[in-house]
C-alpha cells in the first residue's frame, strides 16, 4: 500500500505566494491546504490534522507570532514561518515563540522542500523511541555514552562545548536563535550573552570542521541563530 504524502496547511494571505506554493508542493506529490486568515488556519490546523504549518507573519486578522504561539499551547506540529527579506527580528521572535523554521521572501522550490523535509524528518524522529546516535557525513554523536568523534577519530569537548553541540543534535536540522541556545547552555540569566556562542561555536569548529571558517556541519544563520546540518 502506498504511504499516504504529507499533508502541508499553508497560512498566508497573499495570493501570488499562495499559488506558488500549491504549484510547487503539488508537483512535489505534496498533499495541499490552504487559509487566508489565521482564523481559518486555526481552524484547518484543528480539524484537517496537517502534518506541517507553512505560516506568513503578516497576516491580515492576526499576528502570525501570536498563531505560533496559539499552535504551540495544544501541538507540536512543525511550524516554518514565512517573512519579508530584512526582518530577522520578527523571526527570532517567532522562533522564540515555537516556530520550527523559516523562509525568507522571495524564496525557491529548493530551499522550501529542503525545510519541509528537514521539519518532517525531526517530527519523525520525535515519535521513535529515543534513537541515541546521530549521525551526520563523518560526525557521530552518541548520546547515551556522550561520545563525538569524526571519522571515527574520537573528539574531546569541554562540557560546554558538549552541552552546546548535543542540543543542537536533539533539534537537528532545525535554526535555534541565539537566546535559545544560550538559555540551554549557560542559563536564563545568560540569553545577552551572544560572544559566549561565539567564542564556543567557534571552538566547536576548530575540533568538528575540516575547514572551519567554511562550516560543514555548524552552519550560521546570520543576524538569527545557529543550525546544524543533517544532509
Ligand atoms: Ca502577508
Amino acid at each position: 500500500m502506498v504511504e499516504p504524502t504529507p499533508l502541508v496547511l499553508v497560512i498566508e494571505d497573499d495570493p501570488p505566494i499562495r499559488q506558488f506554493l500549491r504549484i510547487s508542493l503539488q508537483a512535489q506529490s505534496y498533499r495541499y491546504i490552504e487559509a487566508e486568515t489565521a482564523r481559518a488556519g486555526l481552524l484547518a490546523a484543528t480539524t484537517q490534522s496537517p502534518e506541517v504549518i507553512i505560516l506568513d507573519l503578516g497576516l491580515p486578522d492576526m499576528d502570525g507570532v501570536d498563531l505560533v504561539r496559539q499552535i504551540r499551547s495544544w501541538s507540536t506540529m512543525p511550524v516554518i514561518v514565512i517573512s519579508a527579506r530584512g526582518k530577522e527580528q520578527d523571526k527570532i521572535i517567532a522562533l522564540d515563540a515555537g516556530a520550527d523554521d523559516y523562509l525568507t521572501k522571495p524564496f525557491g522550490i529548493g530551499e522550501l522542500t529542503a525545510r519541509l523535509r528537514a521539519a518532517l524528518r525531526r517530527r519523525a524522529s520525535q515519535s521513535d523511541t529515543g534513537e541515541p546516535i546521530f549521525v551526520v557525513g563523518a560526525l557521530r554523536v552518541d548520546r547515551a555514552t556522550r561520545s563525538v568523534s569524526i571519522n571515527q577519530r574520537p573528539l574531546h569537548l569541554t562540557p560546554n562545548e558538549y552541552r552546546l553541540l548535543a542540543i543542537l543534535v536533539d533539534h537537528a536540522g532545525k535554526v535555534l536563535t541565539h537566546r535559545q541556545l544560550l538559555k540551554e547552555v549557560w542559563g536564563p540569566q545568560a540569553t545577552e550573552e551572544t560572544h559566549y556562542l561565539r567564542v564556543y561555536i567557534n571552538q566547536l569548529r576548530q575540533k568538528l570542521e575540516a575547514q572551519p571558517a567554511q562550516p560543514r556541519y555548524l552552519l550560521t544563520e546570520p543576524g538569527v541563530g545557529y543550525r546544524l546540518a543533517v544532509e
